[in-house]
């Protein structure tokens, strides 16, 4: 028999296509020669490592999904991909690209004017600008529907008041897109760094996604011109649309942090000599390795016909749901078996798996919660809202 890549079981990569393949093949080589070498220093001194950030750019990483504008038009696989590449790597990397692209980038391209679009996609696609997504305020993210920002005409202008927490890219951001009540509904607004009134503060003390960036939004009396604003949406469908996008690259992302972690705890127990023999020849590690395995095997297959799913026009948010909580789950579960397999080791970065349960923390809270998701899936199961 061919033998078996420990971290493809059911070999989704001769599932892909060429193209597909090659993508997964460069962002590969950029994690395993440029980021994973340097991750674990950038987690423990809590720096975003942003000289990252032009090479993720070159390869085409930013807005991917997005045709013209400099955007590479990649298909959805491929940037389910290149999440599970880059979260091979960090999970706070991956962040910064699925903010960039399918929370700001995406609603730009999908409801912004021509003007906006011209004015800020290729320079997004460059990593010349960076951006972050303002949607969570303090008073409670699941329930994005009481949201307290709001935006009040004023002549041809709009005043944005208010605040937002937990987001990711804020402190170096050059613009956010700011999700803010109107009297017509939500909308969104595009709030340009020097915007008088509007102040930025770092969330400091995160023992998760510490090479992320996350910080807190205020708006005082902030005039935002109507240029700025989204024309194309209005209503809670406007976030949720970017939700959706960055969460069906969740479900991917997190299966690279599963497979780093699998992949290190392989090679740890061959040669970690214990009562005269390898771990690895014991059942029990064995069991669990097999266990690790089995969750990153359910989890590709669940993002691939997603991702199949997707590039048909047929996905659909209960679906994501579905493998947002699943594979953020296996993912978790993986990363912790991984760090207690590691034993004392296991405790230091010097060891992704760690780094990668710790990350995992934020990421199956953020972009839905676990619960939001299997309330969302028992509300399609059926038809109450148990909200
Ligand atoms: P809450 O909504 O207060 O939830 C608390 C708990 O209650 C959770 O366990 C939840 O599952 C549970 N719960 C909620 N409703 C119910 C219910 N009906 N029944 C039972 N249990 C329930 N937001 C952005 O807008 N942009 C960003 O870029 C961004 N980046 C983030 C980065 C990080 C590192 C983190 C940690 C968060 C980020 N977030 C961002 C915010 C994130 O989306 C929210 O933290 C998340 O939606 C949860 O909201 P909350 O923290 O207010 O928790």
């Amino acid at each position: 028999a061919a033998e078996l890549d420990p971290v493809d079981l059911y070999n989704v990569r001769a599932m892909l296509s060429e193209e597909e393949r090659l993508v997964q093949d460069s962002v590969a080589k950029f994690v395993d020669e440029q980021v994973i070498p340097i991750m674990g220093d950038c987690f423990e001194h809590e720096r975003f490592p942003r000289e990252l950030v032009t090479g993720v750019a070159e390869l085409g990483l930013l807005g991917s999904s997005i045709h013209g504008y400099g955007c590479a038009g990649l298909n959805g696989v491929s940037y389910g991909l290149i999440c599970q590449e880059l979260e091979r790597g960090d999970s706070g990397l991956r962040s910064f690209v699925s903010v960039q692209s399918s929370l700001c980038m995406y609603p730009i391209y999908a409801f912004g004017s021509e003007e906006q679009k011209q004015r800020w996609l290729p320079s997004m696609a460059k990593g010349e600008t960076i951006a972050c997504f303002g949607l969570t305020e303090p008073h409670g993210g699941s329930d994005p529907a009481n949201m307290k920002t709001h935006a009040k005409r004023q002549g041809k202008d709009w005043v944005l008041n208010g605040a937002k927490m937990w987001i990711t890219n804020a402190p170096i951001a050059d613009v956010a897109v700011v999700w803010a009540r109107t009297d017509d509904g939500i909308r969104g607004f595009l709030v340009e760094k020097g915007f008088k009134g509007f102040t930025t503060a770092t969330i400091k003390h995160k023992m998760s996604l510490r090479a992320s960036l996350t910080g807190s939004l205020f708006f005082d009396n902030v005039v935002v011109p109507e240029a700025n604003m989204l024309p194309g949406v209005v209503g809670l469908k406007g976030p949720l649309s970017c939700l959706t996008q960055a969460r069906y690259g969740i479900c991917w992302g997190v299966t690279g942090a599963a497979q780093a972690c699998l992949k290190d705890v392989i090679d740890y127990t061959k040669t970690r000599i214990l009562f005269g023999k390898p771990l690895a020849a014991t059942q029990a590690i064995q069991i669990r390795l097999a266990e690790m395995a089995r969750k990153i095997t359910t989890s590709q297959l669940l993002s691939l016909q997603l991702g199949r799913l997707k590039d048909q026009g047929l996905m659909q948010p209960t679906q994501v749901s579905v493998a947002k909580w699943h594979n953020a789950r296996a993912a978790i579960e993986v990363a912790r078996d991984a760090r207690d397999v590691l034993g004392g080791a296991g405790i230091s970065v010097e060891y992704s798996p760690i780094r990668h349960a710790l990350n995992l923390e934020s990421v199956i809270t953020y972009e839905g919660t676990e619960t939001v998701h299997q309330l969302t899936v028992g509300r399609a199961l059926t038809g109450i809202n148990a909200f």
